[in-house]
C-alpha cells in the first residue's frame, strides 16, 4: 500500500492535485473516441497529479516515485486519442504543460520546453523570426510538443516534411529516466527514434529541438467536387505537382461537409465533396489555374470572405478533427486509420470506395511517406459491432491497405503489430521497473505475446479496473 501523504511530503514544493474529480479528469484523453476503449478505459484514474515547473521538478518526482514503486504516465494536454496518456496502474500523472518555456530560436530550429502548445510555439517563432515549426497535429491550438513527440506521428505540412518518424524532424530531446538516480540524456539522430511514439514509456521529455520551415498567412482554401474520386484525383496531381506550395491536402467525402463542418456551411452543397486545403498566398493564382484545369470548383477562400471571425481553421476540418465533429452530431460514428500504400495508393482507394459505400466514408490525408507521395485515410465508420469493425479491418488488409488500429491502447497494436527492439531495449536500460506509463508496451509486460495469433493484448492492470467496474 501507497502512502500518498509521505509522496506528498516528499514532492513538498511542486504543484499537486489529489482532489479525486480532478484527478480523474487529468486521467482522461479522447479515449472515448473508440467505442472499444470508451468501454475499456473509463474507470481508470490516477491517485495523484504533479505539475513539475522545471527539470530538476521532474528529477526529483521520478526519484521519489522510483523509490516507492509507483508508475508515472506523462501526460501533454490529453489530446491523444488511444489512451496514451491514460494512468492504466493508477499512480502519478505527470502533468508536463507547467514547463512551457520556448528558449531559444534560430534559424532553422527552435529549442523548448515540452510543454508549450504548438500553436503558441508556433506563434513565438513566426513573430521573432517569420518561422513555423514544419508540420503539426490539427490540435495545435492544445496540444502540447512533448506530446506529439511522444503519442502523434505527423498532421499540417506532411505533405512537405513527411512524419515524425522521419530523421531530421526531430534535432534533439532530452529526457530524464525513471531510475534511483534519474540521468538527462540527450538524444540525436537515430538515438531519436528510442523516445519519439513510445508514448513516455522509456524516459520523460524535458527539452525539445526542432526544426523550422518559412512561415505563411496560409490561405484556407475548400475546393468542392460532386464526385469524390475526383477530388482524390485532383489532390494526388496537387501533391505530385512542383511548383505549387501547400500545408494541407485532405480530400473529404459526401455527405461529411454538408453535414458536419457547420461553419463552412453555407458555402458547401449537399452532397458535395470537398478538398481541404491550406495554400501560401503567393500560390494562390497558379492554384486557381490548377484547380481550374481539373474541373474543381473553389467554394470557400479566407482571403477572399469579408471575416473569419467563427470559422475555424481549415486544419480543424482535417486529420482527427473531421472524427470529431462527425462524433459531436453523430455519436454512432468511429473511425480507423489506413494507409494506401503508393504507387496504386488512389486505385486502393477507389477498391476500398466501391467496396464499402456509406458505411465507410473517404476522408484522406495526402503526405509524404518515406519521401513518396501517397495518402494515408482516416474514414469515418458507421459502427455497428465490434466484430463488423474487426471485419472491416481485415478487408482493408486483404487489400494491402493496412490499418493502424486506433481501437487499442498499446503501441504495437496501434502500430506495426511487432515489437519494437530499440524502444523495448532503452525501456530496460531507462526503467528498469518498468514504471512508466504501464501496460503501453507489450514486448515489456508480455515478451511472449504472439502478434499473429489474432488476439487483443489485455493489461493484467487493466482487468483488475475492469473487474471493480
Ligand atoms: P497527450 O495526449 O497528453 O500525450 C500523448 C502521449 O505522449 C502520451 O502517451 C503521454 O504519456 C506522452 N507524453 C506527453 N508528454 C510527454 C513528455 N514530456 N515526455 C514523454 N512522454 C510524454 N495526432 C497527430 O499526430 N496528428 C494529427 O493531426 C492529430 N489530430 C488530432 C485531432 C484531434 C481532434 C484529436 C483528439 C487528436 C489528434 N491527434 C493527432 C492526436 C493528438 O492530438 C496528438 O498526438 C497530440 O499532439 C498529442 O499532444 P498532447 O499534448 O495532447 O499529448
Amino acid at each position: 500500500m501507497i502512502d500518498y501523504q509521505k509522496i506528498k511530503q516528499d514532492l513538498e514544493g511542486i504543484a499537486i492535485e489529489d482532489n479525486p474529480a480532478l484527478v480523474r479528469q487529468k486521467s482522461k484523453d479522447f479515449y472515448w473516441y473508440s467505442p472499444i476503449l470508451k468501454k475499456q478505459l473509463e474507470n481508470v484514474t490516477a491517485d495523484l497529479v504533479v505539475t513539475p515547473k522545471t527539470e530538476e521538478e521532474v528529477i526529483r518526482t521520478l526519484k521519489v516515485a522510483y523509490a516507492a514503486g509507483i508508475p508515472v504516465t506523462p501526460r501533454g494536454a490529453g489530446t491523444g486519442n488511444y489512451g496514451q496518456a491514460m494512468p492504466l496502474s493508477g499512480g502519478i500523472v505527470l502533468n508536463l504543460a507547467g514547463m512551457d518555456k520556448v528558449k531559444e530560436i534560430h534559424p532553422g530550429r527552435v529549442i523548448c520546453e515540452p510543454g508549450v502548445v504548438i500553436a503558441q510555439l508556433d506563434k513565438q517563432t513566426k513573430a521573432h523570426s517569420g518561422q513555423e515549426l514544419r508540420f503539426h497535429p490539427s490540435t495545435a491550438q492544445t496540444a502540447t510538443i512533448g506530446g506529439f513527440i511522444a503519442g502523434g506521428s505527423g498532421g499540417v505540412g506532411s505533405i512537405n516534411w513527411g512524419g515524425l518518424r522521419d530523421i531530421g524532424n526531430i534535432l534533439r530531446l532530452r529526457i530524464v529516466t525513471m531510475e534511483a538516480e534519474p540521468r538527462t540524456l540527450d538524444l540525436t539522430g537515430w538515438d531519436l527514434q528510442k523516445v519519439s511514439h513510445a508514448y513516455g514509456t522509456n524516459g520523460i521529455i524535458t527539452e525539445v529541438e526542432m526544426p523550422l520551415a518559412p512561415a505563411y498567412d496560409w490561405v484556407d482554401v475548400l475546393v468542392g467536387y460532386d464526385d469524390f474520386m475526383d477530388g482524390v484525383r485532383f489532390s494526388d496531381a496537387l501533391a505530385r505537382s512542383s511548383g505549387i506550395l501547400v500545408k494541407e491536402l485532405a480530400p473529404i467525402a459526401a455527405p461529411i461537409p454538408h453535414s458536419y463542418f457547420t461553419r463552412h456551411k453555407p458555402y458547401i452543397r449537399e452532397g458535395q465533396s470537398v478538398v481541404v486545403l491550406m495554400v501560401a498566398p503567393h500560390a494562390m493564382e497558379p492554384f486557381v489555374a490548377f484547380a481550374r484545369a481539373h474541373k474543381g470548383e473553389i467554394i470557400f477562400r479566407s482571403d477572399k470572405i469579408e471575416s473569419m471571425r467563427g470559422i475555424p481553421h481549415a486544419y480543424e476540418l482535417a486529420w482527427n478533427h473531421t472524427t470529431l465533429r462527425a462524433l459531436k452530431v453523430d455519436p454512432n460514428f468511429t473511425y480507423l486509420q489506413v494507409q494506401y500504400p503508393a504507387p496504386d495508393h488512389v486505385a486502393k482507394v477507389n477498391a476500398m470506395v466501391r467496396k464499402f459505400g456509406d458505411e465507410v466514408i473517404g476522408h484522406l490525408e495526402f503526405m509524404r511517406f518515406d519521401g513518396q507521395v501517397q495518402c494515408s485515410g482516416l474514414p469515418l465508420v458507421r459502427y455497428t459491432t465490434k466484430e463488423r469493425l474487426e471485419e472491416i479491418i481485415r478487408i482493408h488488409e486483404d487489400h494491402g491497405c493496412p490499418i493502424f488500429n486506433p481501437h487499442r491502447y498499446t503501441l504495437e497494436e496501434g502500430g506495426m503489430k511487432q515489437t519494437d527492439r530499440v524502444q523495448l531495449a532503452f525501456k530496460q536500460e531507462t526503467d528498469p521497473k518498468g514504471l512508466l506509463n504501464p501496460g503501453k508496451m507489450i514486448a515489456w509486460e508480455n515478451p511472449d505475446f504472439d502478434f499473429t495469433a489474432g488476439k487483443n493484448f489485455l493489461f493484467k492492470g487493466l482487468t483488475n479496473v475492469m473487474e471493480m467496474s
